[in-house]
């Protein structure tokens, strides 16, 4: 009978504990994703933020610019 009880417990618990690490893992994936990290552009030839003028990108370092 405790075999029983604990098998039951065994297989409620389960479910949840893998359950709870998907959603951990699904929540730091998001947070990685949310990491404002596309808004500040580089410039491609010197590597310094470039000012985003909404439909193009120019950069103040060097003078390169390109459409966003
Ligand atoms: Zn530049």
């Amino acid at each position: 009978m405790e075999g029983l009880i604990l098998l039951l417990i065994g297989v409620i618990a389960l479910p949840l504990l893998l359950l709870a690490s998907h959603h951990d893992g699904g929540k730091g994936t998001s947070s990685a994703a949310a990491r404002p990290r596309q808004r500040r552009r580089r410039c491609p030839n010197c590597g310094s933020p470039v000012i985003d003028h909404g439909a193009y990108w120019e950069c103040g370092w060097c003078g390169d610019y390109g459409q966003n």
